[in-house]
């Protein structure tokens, strides 16, 4: 693809614990760019789905919710905290644990959800080069990206990175809890039909297992300012 024809995007994609939040944060504010966790927007249908008393499974109802998330705005907090709101509501904590992940990634298999999440997450792009991330975002969201990445690490990596990222002890029970939890909703998010968590063909690949957080920011940086 010709430079001119690509989108000024940065699309970080890969599974729950790879590094992406970390890296993609870092990234955005290191270059002054707009960020999207896109995960954020399916925890927080998930959880406004839980509150209303909607089934996971009722794709209808589910989709119906979809034009609430318009209220949906992103703030950065202090130590690059990213702070989640639902018109005046912080949603930041409600939606953080695994938990949630797990009603993410419940809403998520819905293609019509998808479709419908669509132009809200493409809107970000609107206000100047972004940074964006999540599991589709190199594929379907922005399969024109100029810098596509896949992030990968080992599954007990990724479990003591949630660990941590939840402030939880590293016990082995909560160690094969999380690896357990992270494990099903990987599962779930490669296997769907629409979407699934795939690495895009023009993406590049990096193991972050034995990588330092700055480590990862560096190389994928130097990659963006070379072209
Ligand atoms: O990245 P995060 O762990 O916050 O994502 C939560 C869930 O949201 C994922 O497990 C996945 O099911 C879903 N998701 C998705 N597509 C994206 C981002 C997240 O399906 N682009």
């Amino acid at each position: 693809m010709k430079r001119e024809e690509s989108d000024p995007v940065v699309a970080i994609d890969g599974p729950a614990g790879s590094g992406k939040s970390t890296t993609a944060r870092a990234l955005a504010r290191c270059l002054g760019w707009t960020y999207l966790d896109t995960g954020a927007i399916y925890r927080t249908l998930g959880w406004l789905a839980v509150q209303e008393g909607v089934s996971l499974d009722d794709e209808d109802v589910l989709v119906a919710l979809c034009p609430r998330l318009d209220a949906l705005s992103f703030r950065w907090g202090e130590d690059g905290l990213l702070l989640v709101f639902l018109g005046d509501v912080d949603v930041t904590q409600a939606i953080r644990g695994e938990e949630a992940g797990r009603w993410a990634s419940d809403v998520s298999r819905h293609p019509r959800v998808r479709e419908a999440l669509l132009d809200l997450q493409r809107s970000f792009a609107k206000r100047g080069p972004l940074v964006i991330e999540g599991r589709d975002t190199g594929t379907v969201v922005f399969p024109k990206a100029r810098w596509k990445f896949y992030l990968t690490a080992s599954l007990e990596e990724r479990a003591r990175r949630r660990l941590r990222e939840m402030g939880l002890e590293e016990t082995p029970e909560n160690l094969e809890g999380v690896k357990e939890a992270i494990r099903e909703r990987d599962l779930q998010d490669a296997t769907r039909p629409v979407a699934p968590l795939m690495r895009a063909e023009d993406a590049v690949e990096v193991d972050t297992t034995d990588l330092l957080p700055e480590e990862v920011v560096n190389l994928i940086k130097r990659l963006v300012k070379e072209g």
